[in-house]
């Protein structure tokens, strides 16, 4: 059933700075929403920073087990890498740091976190789903950016 919920403040977007901000302002006393239509973390947790760099840390890792005799290391420096292993470390470094987010997204006091897509119905309100969320204070966008294919250049 659809309904109206009153704010001090809406956050569009669980990324970099709506998290912390989110948290922030609830603490402060505001009573804030959080909305976020993905997985709250954004693009550095879920698809950029995180993974990435666990990736790279496995290969950085591969290339000095590799080195080992250089450094004065005995034994085996036949290295094998194990993409099955490599992927699922880079999976559970996600999942608890999204997770983690979450949970302590969940307990803060003041701050409601709302999965769904927000759009503006109006200068200090926005539809998520059924519901129709408005903000006495403030509306804070932080929802990224979008890749786009560039045109193409104008020769001569
Ligand atoms: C492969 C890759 C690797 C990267 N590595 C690094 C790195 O090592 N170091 C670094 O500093 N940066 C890195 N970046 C860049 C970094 O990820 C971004 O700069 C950063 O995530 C931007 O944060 P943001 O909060 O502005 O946006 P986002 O992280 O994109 O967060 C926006 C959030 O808003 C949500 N959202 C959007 N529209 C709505 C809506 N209408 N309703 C509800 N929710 C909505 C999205 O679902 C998303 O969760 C990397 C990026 C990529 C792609």
């Amino acid at each position: 059933m659809a309904a109206e919920k009153q704010y001090d403040a809406i956050i569009i977007g669980a990324g970099q700075a709506g998290v912390p901000l989110s948290r922030a302002l609830a603490g402060a006393g505001w009573k804030t929403a959080l909305v976020e239509r993905e997985h709250v973390g954004g693009t550095c947790i879920n698809e950029g920073c995180t993974p990435t760099k666990t990736m790279v840390a496995s290969a950085r890792v591969a290339y000095l087990a590799g080195r080992g005799n250089e450094y004065g290391l005995r034994g085996s420096t036949t290295v094998s890498v194990d993409m099955k292993v490599v992927r699922q470390r880079k999976r559970d470094i996600v999942d608890s740091f999204r997770n983690g987010s979450q949970k302590r997204l969940e307990a803060t006091e003041n701050l409601s976190l709302i999965f769904g897509e927000a759009s503006f119905t109006g200068a200090k309100s926005v539809r998520v789903g059924d519901d129709t969320l408005t903000a006495s204070r403030a509306v804070v966008i932080n929802t990224g950016t979008r890749a786009t294919r560039p045109k193409p250049a104008r020769l001569g």
